[in-house]
């Protein structure tokens, strides 16, 4: 059995300090690296600092060149241990939006290795949405009937700390080969149902131009294909890759929807700013996809500006996701209510297009199931008692007649249940449905044999 590592439970860590950095700023406490690549007397010409071919190439890999003589030496070697578990990589623009080289310090809790990634409780997995069982053909997750995501390239500019995909990204980098591709579009073709092709990674945004141009190129010309979307955390870490050049392309392949990934205020910066109000001014819907994050945005006041933030750059919250249990993110999670509690605090509180929905995605490849405060206080066949955020009591009296909606004999949901077409469920014609029984048969007896290590593991967590 794994012996868990330096499990950080301390309160000091917590909660974080709130930040109000205007957009742009810089505070002189850079990293000493990032220092000395934007100082005299070799400051970094506007011309390569704005070129994102020169931030991939001089990404931060080496955790001593970031923390030398300002971290303690335990802190350096801790940092260097869980980054040859999980990679590190962290261009000088992402660096630079570091105020306090410090894990209180948010973009740098998210972006630079630290000890506490070797904590290892058994609850954690290597692929905890198990995506590599839904890959029908190499490169493509077919889960729900009808979306399918590509995983195009193993790479992206910054190895976010918490990430889910930790197993692709930055383990190899690859992309995704022609004859990948060509297998992908014979699926697409072969399964008409799919109507959403997500173009996700690594981050599709690190592809040359050109080789993004091709796969866009190739999920469009299936006909039964009505939306692309791709996922990109680029507009965040490396946003001067939003170039002319990459929006012209993109805007070629409408219906186009975007989905980027801000996590904390500081992160929308004058520059990635601008990226998001490219995209928008292409006619690209933009949507946010954040990762609840102990120590960096589980703080209300920080998820609000966050949100309030994202709308005036035209990007809609869409999803705040509950921390995978994705291995080397114990100091990362936080419980389930602390969700809710910011989800409660939201609502009522600032525009309704600020809100995003609060995602747990489950384990055995379950999907995503959305998580809200109760707001159905009671019911009758008469009534239902709904409260508001304020907690105001209102009663809404429901129609004499109701006519039964027309049943969809195709899939098979609890919807099915509540208008009485059946009275029990058994997992329906998802792909992967037989798998999920095995494995949740599977579990129950992993359970009890582990019983102990995992009521010792949570006992621990909080006093
Ligand atoms: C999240 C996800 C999707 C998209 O889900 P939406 O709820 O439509 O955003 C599609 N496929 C897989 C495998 C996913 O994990
Ligand atoms: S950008 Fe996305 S895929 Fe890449 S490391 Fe971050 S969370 Fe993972």
């Amino acid at each position: 059995m794994k012996v868990p590592l330096a499990c950080s439970e301390s309160e000091e860590d917590h909660p974080p300090p709130l930040r109000g950095g205007s957009p742009g700023s810089r505070t002189p406490n850079l990293p000493a690296c990032v220092d000395s690549i934007r100082s005299s007397p070799f400051p970094v010409p506007a011309r390569l600092w704005n070129d994102w071919r020169w931030q991939m190439k001089n990404r931060i890999r080496d955790v001593s060149s970031l923390l030398s003589g300002q971290a303690s030496e335990a802190d350096v070697e801790g940092a260097r241990r869980a980054a040859e578990r999980f990679p590190m990589a962290i261009t000088p623009y992402y660096a630079s939006l570091i105020q306090k080289l410090d894990p209180r310090d948010p973009i740098f809790r998210m972006s630079v290795p630290q000890l506490d990634e070797l904590c290892d409780p058994v609850y954690l997995r290597r692929d905890p949405l198990e995506e590599d069982r839904d890959m029908p053909i190499p490169g493509l997750v077919h889960r729900y009937r009808d979306r399918a995501l590509i995983v195009t390239t193993s790479t992206c500019a910054m190895y976010c700390r918490h990430c889910t995909r930790k197993r692709v990204a930055g383990q190899r980098d690859s992309v995704l080969s022609p004859s990948s591709m060509r297998k992908i579009s014979a699926y697409l073709r072969a399964h008409p149902e799919i109507h959403d092709v997500i173009v996700s990674g690594g981050d599709a945004f690190t592809m040359s131009t050109r080789a993004l141009e091709r796969v866009l190129a190739c999920v469009r010309a299936v006909p039964s294909v009505d939306i692309i979307r791709i996922g990109t955390r680029v507009p965040v870490t490396m946003p001067m890759r939003v170039t002319d050049e990459l929006v012209d392309m993109l805007k070629r392949y409408h219906p186009q929807w975007i989905n980027v990934h801000f996590n904390h205020p500081v992160e929308m910066s004058a520059e990635a700013s601008a990226a998001c109000a490219k995209l928008a001014d292409a006619g690209i819907p933009l949507g946010n996809q954040s990762v609840l994050l102990r120590g960096v945005n589980d703080d209300l006041r920080v998820m609000e500006e966050l949100c309030r933030k994202l709308v005036r750059n035209r990007v809609r919250p869409y999803y705040l996701f509950q921390c995978d249990l994705v291995r080397g993110v114990e100091h990362f999670r936080t419980p389930l209510t602390r969700g809710v509690q910011i989800m409660e605090y939201l609502r009522g509180r600032i525009s309704g297009l600020a809100i995003p929905l609060f995602i747990v995605d489950t384990l055995h490849g379950s999907g995503k199931v959305p998580v809200l405060p109760n707001y159905v206080v009671s019911q009758s066949p008469t009534h239902t008692v709904l409260r508001n955020y304020q907690g105001f009591l209102t009663s809404y009296p429901e129609p004499f007649a109701v006519e039964p909606i027309p049943i969809d004999n195709a899939s098979l949901g609890v919807s099915d249940l509540a208008c009485g077409r059946i009275t029990k469920l058994v997992p329906g014609p998802e792909p992967g449905h037989h798998r999920k029984a095995r494995v949740v048969a599977g579990s129950r007896r992993n359970h009890k044999r582990k019983g102990f290590a995992m009521a010792s593991a949570s006992s621990g967590r909080r006093a």
